[in-house]
């Protein structure tokens, strides 16, 4: 079974002070580096920029919390104008990128294939990617959030360069994503498991992938939905954004 994983997608939010008070309450709350491990791996993914500041206040505290980011590019370096490598964020010891959240997929028109190639540049510098796959709302009422959702893990399982044992996907609705609507347990379990299912077919080191859910996940749904066979963690918004909030959800993942 895979560790369980917590990951605070932070998205455009935050401010120099706003962070350094947030990571402290967050920091407080989880164990410091080189304790022994809780049950669950805890990540935040701030807005790049402030990587480094975070960097910084996470090893002055001495925390175990780990670093994401919400994107990298899919190339190593080149002319490719505001883009982040991951061999970049990895200096900072960055451990994790989100690609392909359906924030990206609709306001930059990001394609299966561009979020496959992202995955494996991601792990090509060391970093584990945070797959997002998601059906829209219209998708599912169509009965086709089974299909849409296999198409999109499927586009980064055919990249020949990935690593299957060093990926998380995380399954987010993206009609549950900041509007307060979650997907019940047994509409998450149903997908966490056809994933679980696609994965296996792959080879047993994907079976042990994490496959987190993500889409308003807070402190009052979230043992529920942890409590699901397959679901794995969660990544959370909203609810990162205020340290009680997301300890809670941390909790509930134990
Ligand atoms: C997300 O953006 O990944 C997310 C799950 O957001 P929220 O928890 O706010 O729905």
């Amino acid at each position: 079974m895979p560790r369980k994983l917590v990951v605070g997608n932070w998205k455009m939010n935050g401010s120099l002070a706003v962070n350094a008070d947030l990571v402290s309450a967050v920091a407080a709350g989880l164990p410091c580096a080189g304790e022994l491990p809780g049950q669950v791996d805890v990540a935040i993914a701030p807005p790049i920029v402030y990587v480094a500041q975070l960097r910084q206040l996470i090893d002055k505290k001495n925390s175990s919390l780990a670093l994401a980011v919400q994107d990298v590019s899919a190339a190593a370096s080149g002319a490719f104008t505001g883009d982040v490598a991951a061999s970049m964020v990895a200096e900072f010891g960055v451990r994790y990128a989100i690609v392909g959240h359906s924030e990206r997929r609709k306001y930059q028109g990001e394609s299966d294939s561009l979020v496959a190639q992202k995955a494996v540049a991601a792990q090509q510098a060391g970093l584990t990617p945070i797959v997002c796959v998601g059906e829209t709302l219209e998708e599912r009422d169509a009965g086709r959030a089974l299909a849409v959702v296999a198409a999109q893990v499927h586009a980064v399982l055919m990249q020949s360069e990935l690593d299957v044992s060093r990926l998380v996907i995380a399954y987010e609705p993206v009609w549950a994503i900041g509007t307060g609507r979650t997907a019940s347990p047994e509409q998450a379990q149903e997908i966490h498991a056809a994933i679980r299912h696609q994965l296996k077919q792959l080879s047993e080191a994907a079976a042990n992938t994490a496959i987190l859910y993500g889409g308003s996940m807070n402190a009052a749904n979230a043992k529920q939905l942890l409590a699901q066979a397959d679901i794995d963690g969660g990544l959370i918004g909203g609810a990162a954004l205020k340290a009680q909030d997301f300890l809670a959800i941390v909790q509930a993942a134990q």
